[in-house]
């Protein structure tokens, strides 16, 4: 039984609609969709039953943008770095684009054994891999920043390399190199849209959870976890019904689920429960939603999602001199088109297309709105959220200037509207923070102190649709005791016919 708090299932990857536009929340691209033996390519098959389809946004796929000058990240490792050469040539002799490639891989060769750890039950642990995943957890304690400092002294080179950081919500000397690396190898085969919008994430999931005898709520929050003698035997749902279960899993985030979900008399049975709720959370953003009554065609929109950087290399210093004043300018500005990614848009939304734009914020900026009701919070939240809403316009009119005038609507979200909707405590962009420190925290994983009380989700991997999905499969395995990525992996074998050979 799946238990849905928002009407509206899928998490982050649900979508919403306002006059005749659709918009995604929490996915414009998702990397590693065409290669053959991705193991994430292959557990999508598997839990969709080869119904999810995805469009390939094509060679280029992010268009980073230091101040005036454009750089393509294209799909690809080989295209990637001979582009990066060209347009750093001054950097060949130091090899500097090499060495940062193979940085990135040698965390990737590290990284299965620290996940699969996750999965293991103690007493394993103890006998059996006293040692595995050290090797990840050493890389992990350095920042993105020290491991581009070691590499090289070309700040537009490092700022250009660490442009993806939006995509993890941390700057250079705050994030963990392991969640940078992570993200610019899942990428760098290109980026992919699901066919038909996220919500095709969920719609095509939802009958294989059917089928297997489960079900899905909707509009089901949960209160409280129901813990007795140290054992969890189900929920109380917010309305007081008590639903009855063998096994509970949690994939509201850890945050959610130890601050509220756990009651109070049982916190004591985490001992990690106060270091847990310690963990810093991921920034705020905002989403600007557009909506414009022409195809993506007609106004030539991209398929390349930008990443604006107006205050030039240093992305450290932008983000904190604007999280101090939030009139300075944005320390990055995030654009996708949905509609020109999507090749199924037209035939839901004929001659229109949509767009959105993201950037950090404060929760503490809204907070005092928070309590007010969603759509009626107010003139004076509403004049200071068209502050921000014409600033993020003007970036989009600076590279696509064809598109003044031409805006049917926009409606900006604000992290307020993250909470009420997704219920992350502070509105939070991406749960957890991929500070080197998280990867040390080893009760980031499926199993909980409390019997029968599972974790899930993207703060026991990491963030993204990937991280989540994975977190889905280790939760599984720790539940069953069984290797559940072999036997996904062992069944696309099977399926495979003998000309599409797979090796993970
Ligand atoms: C703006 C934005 C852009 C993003 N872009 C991308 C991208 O392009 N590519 C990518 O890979 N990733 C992207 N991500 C990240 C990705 O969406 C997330 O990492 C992932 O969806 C998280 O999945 P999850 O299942 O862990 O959490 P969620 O999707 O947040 O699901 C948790 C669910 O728990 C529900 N819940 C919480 N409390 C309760 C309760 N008490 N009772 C019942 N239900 C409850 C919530 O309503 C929510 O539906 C983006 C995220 C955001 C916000």
């Amino acid at each position: 039984m799946v238990c849905e708090k928002h009407t509206t299932p899928g998490g982050y990857t649900h979508v919403f609609t306002r006059n005749d536009y659709e918009w995604d929340v929490g996915l414009h691209y998702v990397g590693d969709m065409d290669r053959k033996g991705s193991l994430l390519r292959i557990v999508f098959e598997h839990i969709t039953d080869k119904n999810l389809k995805w469009a390939d946004m094509g060679e280029v796929y992010d268009r980073v943008i230091i101040q005036n000058r454009e750089y393509e990240y294209l799909k690809g490792l080989q295209n990637w770095k001979t582009r990066m050469k060209e347009y750093f040539p001054t950097e060949k002799d130091a090899r500097s684009i090499d060495k940062y490639v193979e940085a990135l891989f040698e965390v990737n060769r590290s990284a299965k054994s620290y996940y699969m750890k996750k999965a293991m039950p103690n007493f394993m642990l103890f006998f059996a891999a006293p040692f595995m995943g050290n090797a990840y957890a050493r890389i992990a304690k350095r920042t993105t920043k020290e491991v581009l400092d070691s590499i090289s002294d070309n700040d537009e080179l490092k700022a250009v390399l660490s442009a993806q950081f939006g995509d993890y919500g941390m700057p250079p000397s705050k994030s963990s190199f392991a969640i940078h690396a992570a993200v610019a190898l899942h990428y760098m085969n290109g980026g992919f849209y699901p066919i038909g919008g996220s919500e095709e994430i969920f719609n095509t999931i939802a009958p294989s959870i059917l089928k297997n005898g489960g079900n899905i709520l909707i509009g089901a929050g949960v209160k409280e976890i129901l813990i007795e003698d140290g054992v969890a035997k189900g929920v109380v749902m917010s309305d007081g019904k008590i639903i009855k279960s063998d096994i509970v899993v949690s994939g509201a985030g850890v945050h959610i689920t130890y601050k509220n979900l756990i009651p109070e008399a049982s916190k004591k049975l985490i001992p990690h429960l106060n270091d847990a709720l310690e963990l810093p959370a991921s920034y705020g953003h905002l989403s600007l939603y557009i909506g414009l009554k022409h195809t993506a065609e007609e106004l030539n929109l991209p398929k390349a999602n930008y990443w604006i950087y107006p205050n030039g290399t240093d992305h450290d210093k932008a983000i904190e001199e604007y999280l101090a004043d939030y009139t300075k300018e944005f320390p990055v500005v995030y654009i996708s088109f949905p509609a020109s990614k999507n090749p199924k848009f037209l035939e839901k939304y004929p001659g229109r297309s949509t767009i959105e734009i993201i950037t950090v914020v404060k929760y503490d900026w809204f907070k005092k709105w928070e309590d007010t009701r969603w759509k009626k919070r107010g003139d004076e939240y509403d004049a200071f959220k068209e502050l921000f809403a014409q600033r993020l316009l003007e970036h989009l009119f600076t590279y696509e200037p064809q598109l003044r005038g031409k805006i049917d609507l926009y409606e900006l979200s604000t992290p307020i509207t993250t909470k009420h909707f997704c219920n992350y405590l502070n509105g939070e962009i991406y749960g957890l923070d991929h500070h080197p420190e998280r990867f040390a925290k080893e009760y980031l994983k499926p199993q909980t102190p409390i019997k029968n009380l599972f974790l899930t989700g993207q703060d026991i991997v990491t963030v993204g649709i990937g991280g989540a999905l994975m977190s889905g499969v280790l939760t599984a395995s720790a539940i069953t005791k069984k290797d559940i990525t072999a036997e996904i992996i062992k069944i696309a074998k099977q399926d495979a016919t003998n000309n599409e050979q797979i090796t993970v």
